[in-house]
């Protein structure tokens, strides 16, 4: 296990909001308000989401973190990201467009579809040739940390439930902030450790996975850091989203045991076409817009 400073304000003072379960303790730092992971395991964090399995094989079968199946989750991604991806193309209209951490290139396509010219970052080799051979779009082997980009290169970059996987968020956005165009757009979604969820649940919340979440940003952190970096007129929103009703049942039976047998039995009596209802849910994710300082448009 490694301690690591605040990584918004460098402070070593901080309050503890949940104990060490073996995989690091969640804290908060008394100066600034960053809530982080320290102690944290030693092992390198990217090297988790090379594998092929991170993004298929789910946490339960596996033991291991990572999405349930991240093809399983396509009916809610991909109108999610076109919803995205219309809103950055209305700002930025035929942007040069880099995802980080561009997964199967859900996003990146509904991107193409919007009129943007997309490009992605993506360390699984397996989600590398998807993007590469079956939509046919260039993408760049690797993570944020070590990928050669030029300085000025893009219009937009956006990196969706990424910057909380970060060993040193504050240093990849230093590393974006350089890649964007003087008056260049990052957008970034993250869990908001303020929103309604995360006060109902407190230290229960599912989004506490400190070998996975090493950052839980609120809207006041993530502003923080993104100005320190260089980025102004920035923005926070709720980053709401639809989902059937299925998708619950499944969360809230991998996280929250005591509930499984009344989800059970729910699931078990309602029909298919209930459970595949997408209903409107903003449980706590938040949108973040800013701007690389320099020319205004
Ligand atoms: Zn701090």
């Amino acid at each position: 296990m490694r301690s690591v400073p605040c990584n918004l304000c460098g402070a070593n003072d901080v309050r503890t909001i949940r104990g060490s379960t073996g995989e690091g303790r969640i804290v908060q730092c008394r100066r600034c308000g960053l809530a982080y992971v320290s102690p944290r395991l030693q092992h390198d964090p990217r090297r988790q989401y090379e594998s092929d399995e991170y993004h298929e094989k789910s946490q339960l079968a596996t033991g291991r973190p990572g999405y349930t199946s991240y093809s399983s989750d396509y009916p809610v991604l991909y109108p999610y990201f076109g919803r995205i991806a219309e809103e950055i193309a209305r700002i930025k209209p035929g942007a040069r467009i880099l995802e980080v951490g561009a997964a199967s290139g859900y996003f990146l396509d509904q991107a193409r579809h919007a009129g943007m010219r997309p490009e992605g970052i993506e360390p699984s080799k397996a989600c590398q040739r998807i993007i590469r051979d079956e939509l046919r779009l260039p993408v760049v082997a690797g993570s944020l940390e070590e990928a050669a980009v030029d300085p000025g290169t893009y219009d937009v970059i956006a990196m969706f439930q990424t910057i909380e996987h970060l060993d040193d968020p504050r240093g990849g956005l230093l590393r974006m902030e350089r890649w964007l165009k003087p008056g260049g757009l990052i957008v970034i979604t993250t869990p908001n450790r303020a929103g309604w969820f995360a006060r109902l649940t407190g230290k229960r919340w599912f989004e506490y996975k400190p070998r996975e979440h090493l950052y839980y940003f609120d809207s006041t952190t993530i502003a923080k850091m993104l100005e320190s970096v260089g980025f102004d007129r920035i923005v926070v929103r709720r980053d709401p989203n639809r989902y059937p009703i299925s998708f619950f049942f499944e969360r809230l039976r991998r996280y929250y045991p005591l509930l499984r047998s009344i989800v059970g039995l729910l699931d078990r009596i309602l029909p298919a076409r209930v459970k595949d209802l997408a209903i409107p849910v903003h449980y706590g994710s938040m949108k973040v817009m800013a701007y690389r300082a320099g020319i205004t448009q």
